[in-house]
């Protein structure tokens, strides 16, 4: 699978926020010398956003006249987000892989939130006008993607993520799917709801995945969900099973020493 990358997406940063040009950087390095082919995205335009994001939110990025705990007003951040959004865009287009920050899917119509700005693979799946199957990995519930596409009728999206931030995705809705987990929870036991999850009695075009790694054992941001680096090649082929045309674009994944590694063992089970 080809890897959607620039370096660009390198260049804002705060010191000590956990989503960190670096955790992007070695998982670029590391699936670098795994051989990977590696692809530079294009920004996006702004009409692109605008067919999932208020103009509001567009106008506030776009002047950086925002405050957010989670979401610094970096300075060119509307540039950055753009780009991002445009390596989900051609991540679809390739079926590759998008490896650009910043993530998206905590962002809703109307509001950034959880260090998203614009929501990536939603303008993604809203520009391929297909039947598209959303898998949202990370451990934190994409309420921003679950914002945009509930009761859209060519979508279905499926999450699986822990309590805590930010709070929703308590029950499944319409056509987003939601698996909850208050307890710790393992390899296999995720692996099964994942099973059940995927049990949908529908045909898709493509699948787009929320490729989270923050369900990882060791992941700085730690929750109840402890998943290893095998678990992840299991989730990929899973997913594999399902012979529909994927693509898939980063979320979460803030333990810098391990993200490329486990990436590359869920896209090992993607492509075997
Ligand atoms: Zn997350």
């Amino acid at each position: 699978m080809k890897i959607v990358y620039s370096e660009k997406c390198l260049r804002f940063s705060r010191a000590g926020h956990p989503e960190s040009p670096e955790r992007v950087a070695k998982a670029a390095d590391f699936l670098k010398e795994k051989g990977y082919e590696f692809m530079e995205p294009e920004k996006c335009r702004k009409e692109d956003i605008l067919e999932v994001h208020s103009q509001e939110l567009v106008r506030k990025v776009g002047e950086g006249n925002f405050r957010s705990m989670d979401c610094p007003a970096y300075e060119d951040i509307y540039e950055y987000a753009r780009l991002s959004v445009g390596g989900a865009i051609k991540a679809a287009e390739v079926n590759g892989f998008s490896l650009m920050r910043p993530p998206g899917h905590h962002a809703t119509r109307e509001r950034l939130g959880g260090f998203c700005y614009f929501n990536n693979i939603a303008v993604a799946v809203e520009k391929l006008d297909k039947r598209v199957l959303i898998v949202d990995i990370d451990r934190h519930h994409g309420n921003g993607t679950q914002d945009i596409f509930l009761g859209e009728e060519n979508v279905e999206y499926v999450s699986l993520h822990g309590s805590g931030f930010p709070g929703t995705g308590r029950k499944s809705e319409q056509n987003c799917h939601n698996h909850l987990f208050t307890s710790t929870v393992k390899d296999e036991e995720y692996l099964e709801v994942l099973d059940r999850m995927l049990s949908l009695d529908r045909e898709f075009d493509i699948l787009a995945v929320s490729a989270g790694f923050d369900t990882y054992k060791e992941d700085p941001l730690a929750s109840k969900i402890q998943l290893t680096t095998q678990s992840y090649r299991s989730i990929g082929q899973r997913l594999a099973e399902l012979e529909i045309p994927v693509f898939c674009v980063l979320e979460g994944g803030y333990n810098s020493q391990k993200l490329g590694e486990n990436i590359h063992s869920f896209l090992r089970g993607l492509e075997n």
